[in-house]
């Protein structure tokens, strides 16, 4: 995809999954779809067609996020398939317990795009074993059922809304009925990537469970409002569900102080609250997308003070090996007396 390509595309109407189908669609170039099938080989590739018709160039946000490159068959040290620990904390398969008061699920490995920077690469896209059984569900209600600490359920993934509706519907049912359970989270990014996903039945759902439910949004860029995506976050909204937005920090996406403000406040127009900024996992061959802590600490300073405070988010950063997600700042406080204001003066204060 050399340059613009405007006017050469076709847009197809089902998701891309491999080289020649982005050579197809002209979204990459015949010499870039060997290193593509290459990449390929480790790493599932899946475009969707509204995400497809919004790609302008090769060094679009949307193209960056979304179309395989060669850097991603290169390792750096540091890098695990497992780089948050899951499997420290998964008693059971599909459930990962490491908090006290949550679990996250994994009910399917499919997403409706795959991240060319996802900390579960490892994990998800293969055709085998990629939905969850009857019978691993059972073990995991009853694990729940037996821990009542647990407040939260997670529904995570891949992404839980490739689910078909009725199966939503059987898990939300188990759910209801357990008492301890309060909220019900899900993460996704079918609203932005598959937004006629968000239909009758799957709002249904959302709209008769009898637990708070929350849907985390993935979104790296506004670039991914479209039209469509935008009706799905009013529609999730007008059933009552509460929305909150998780972004990934990315080189040559969104590692800029205006795209990171563009993407805060859209997601508020649409009563998205923006919740985590995520430091990169380090998950193999995303160094190409790896932005130092230095820098992301110094782009939410810019925005503070200037930016309404509701489109702030924590950033934060899951520590390898499975010790946890911890926020990382930026701190305006030095030792117990000094304060820096948003401009970044230092105060004396007393007492506080
Ligand atoms: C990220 C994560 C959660 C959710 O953490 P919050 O800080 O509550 O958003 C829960 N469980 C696991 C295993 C996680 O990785
Ligand atoms: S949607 Fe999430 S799990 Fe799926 S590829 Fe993207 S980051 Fe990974």
């Amino acid at each position: 995809m050399p340059g613009n390509i405007g006017t050469k595309r076709i847009v197809s109407q089902k998701t891309l999954h491999d080289g020649q189908e982005l050579l197809d669609a002209g979204l990459i170039s015949s010499q870039q779809k060997e290193a593509i099938d290459k990449v390929n080989k480790y790493y599932a590739i899946a475009v969707p067609p509204l995400l497809a018709s919004r790609i302008q160039n090769q060094n679009d946000p949307i193209a960056r996020q979304v179309i395989p490159s060669l850097s991603e068959l290169k390792e750096t040290p540091g890098e695990v398939a497992d780089p948050i620990g899951d499997e420290r904390f998964s008693p059971l398969k599909g459930l990962v317990h490491r908090y006290e008061d949550r679990v996250l699920i994994k009910p399917i490995l499919i997403c409706p795009l795959y991240c060319r920077f996802c900390f579960r690469r490892e994990q998800v896209g293969h055709k085998q074993d990629s939905v969850l059984d009857i019978a691993s569900w059972e073990k995991i209600f009853d694990y729940v059922k037996d821990h009542q600490e647990i407040r939260e359920v997670i529904l995570s993934g891949g992404d839980p809304l490739m689910l078909s509706p009725r199966r939503l519907s059987w898990i939300f049912q188990e759910l209801d009925n357990i008492r301890h359970i309060k909220l019900i989270r899900l993460h996704t990014r079918v609203p932005i990537a598959m937004p006629e996903r968000v239909n009758e039945a799957l709002l249904k759902v959302l709209e008769d469970s009898l637990k708070s439910v929350w849907v985390a949004i993935h979104t790296n860029h506004v670039k991914e409002f479209s039209q469509p995506a935008c009706d799905a976050f009013k529609r999730l909204t007008q059933v009552g569900v509460a929305l909150v937005g998780q972004t990934v920090l990315l080189k040559n996406v969104n590692d800029n102080v205006s795209a990171l403000e563009a993407l805060f406040c859209k997601m508020l127009d649409y009563k998205i609250k923006p919740y985590y900024l995520h430091q990169l996992d380090k998950a193999p061959g995303t160094d190409h997308f790896h932005v130092p802590v230095q820098r992301g600490l110094k782009l939410l300073e810019a925005l503070r003070g200037r930016v309404t405070g509701l489109a702030w988010p924590t950033y934060v950063y899951d520590i390898p090996g499975g010790f946890g997600k911890v926020p990382l700042g930026p701190s305006y406080l030095k030792g117990d007396d000094q304060v820096r204001d948003p401009k970044g003066q230092w105060h004396k204060v007393e007492r506080i």
